[in-house]
């Protein structure tokens, strides 16, 4: 549990972070709204239902064949950090609440199951970030990783924005689960081993050596390093692409029924009250197309 210096060090660092990005969230909503038409709320059950599966399996992103690695990896990273949203949750509650470990455990399987989940999907995140960042940096540059000549690029992409953001985001999920699955280590080297959390009790002996208050100050440490590290990257969230981890299946949440993502709508020139036809500027797309460009995560394929 944390000091109570450091819970209100986090709880005012928490509300800087909230209120610096929320103008950032206002403003891709003002954006999306901007847009022509409506978007699609009805059925909503089943919307949900499809949007859930979607995202779960990751069937319109994984491609098994031509890419098992990548889509194995990538399957990895979306299950782990999904997950993380219960664990920084409960992460959270065991910053604040006295004895909060001991009503965990206490829970007997689920709290094992809860362990071994984590465990095992905090190494799954960090094998796959780490194999996305070397795909990317490292290894000879994948021609599904460039730009074709005749793609007209924003001056940043062309100066290598795209790189830096995709940069920004792999050592912050570094650091965040890499932190977090250290402070399970702790604990672990602090407690015995624990046969829930075999990874983070490989690595355990790392810190054996360590003395009572050094243990107790490594678990601060990872601690702030995983929700200190979230809270700090808050605010740039929406202005990366990987914003498309919250847009997309709100994307998928509201869209028409349509052949293909790049449908337009026909064209009523019965219609006399219209006096636009087709685009010039951003407003003038629908806001299903708006959200279709927030939901991108640059990948390249379909240019
Ligand atoms: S670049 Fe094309 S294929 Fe890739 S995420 Fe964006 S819209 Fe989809």
């Amino acid at each position: 549990m944390l000091t109570p210096v450091e819970q209100i060090a986090f709880l005012i660092l928490a509300l800087l972070a909230v209120g610096a990005a929320y103008s950032g969230f206002r403003d891709v909503y003002l954006i999306v709204n901007r847009g022509s038409g409506t978007l699609q709320w009805n059925k909503l059950p089943a919307r949900l239902w499809n949007a859930l599966v979607i995202y779960i399996s990751q069937r319109t992103t994984l491609k098994m064949q031509r890419r098992l690695l990548t889509s194995l990896f990538h399957l990895g990273v979306v299950w782990g950090f999904t997950f993380y949203f219960l664990v920084n949750f409960l992460d959270l509650l065991r910053g604040y609440i006295p004895n909060f470990d001991d009503s965990l455990v206490s829970s007997g399987l689920l709290d094992e199951l809860y362990r071994l989940t984590g465990d095992l999907l905090s190494v799954a995140v960090l094998a796959g970030m780490v194999y996305l960042i070397v795909r990317r940096f490292i290894l000879p540059a994948r021609k599904e990783l460039k730009y074709h000549d005749n793609v007209l690029l924003h001056p940043k992409v062309k100066a290598g924005s795209v790189d830096r953001d995709s940069l920004i985001v792999g050592v912050f999920i570094l650091i965040h689960v890499g932190a977090r699955f250290l402070g399970e280590a702790v604990h672990i080297a602090a407690t015995g081993t624990d046969l829930s959390s075999p990874f983070a009790t490989i690595v355990a002996p790392l810190f054996s050596g360590a003395s009572e208050g050094g243990l107790l100050f490594y678990e601060h440490l990872f601690w702030w390093l995983a929700l200190g590290g979230i809270v700090v990257f808050l605010p740039y969230f929406p202005y990366t692409k990987h914003f498309h981890l919250m847009m997309a299946p709100l994307n998928f949440l509201t869209r028409p029924e349509r052949t293909s993502l790049g449908e337009l709508e026909p064209l009523d020139f019965e219609d006399e009250s219209v006096e636009q036809f087709g685009v010039n500027k951003l407003e003038q797309l629908s806001k299903t197309q708006l959200m279709d460009a927030f939901s991108c995560i640059m990948c390249n394929r379909c240019q």
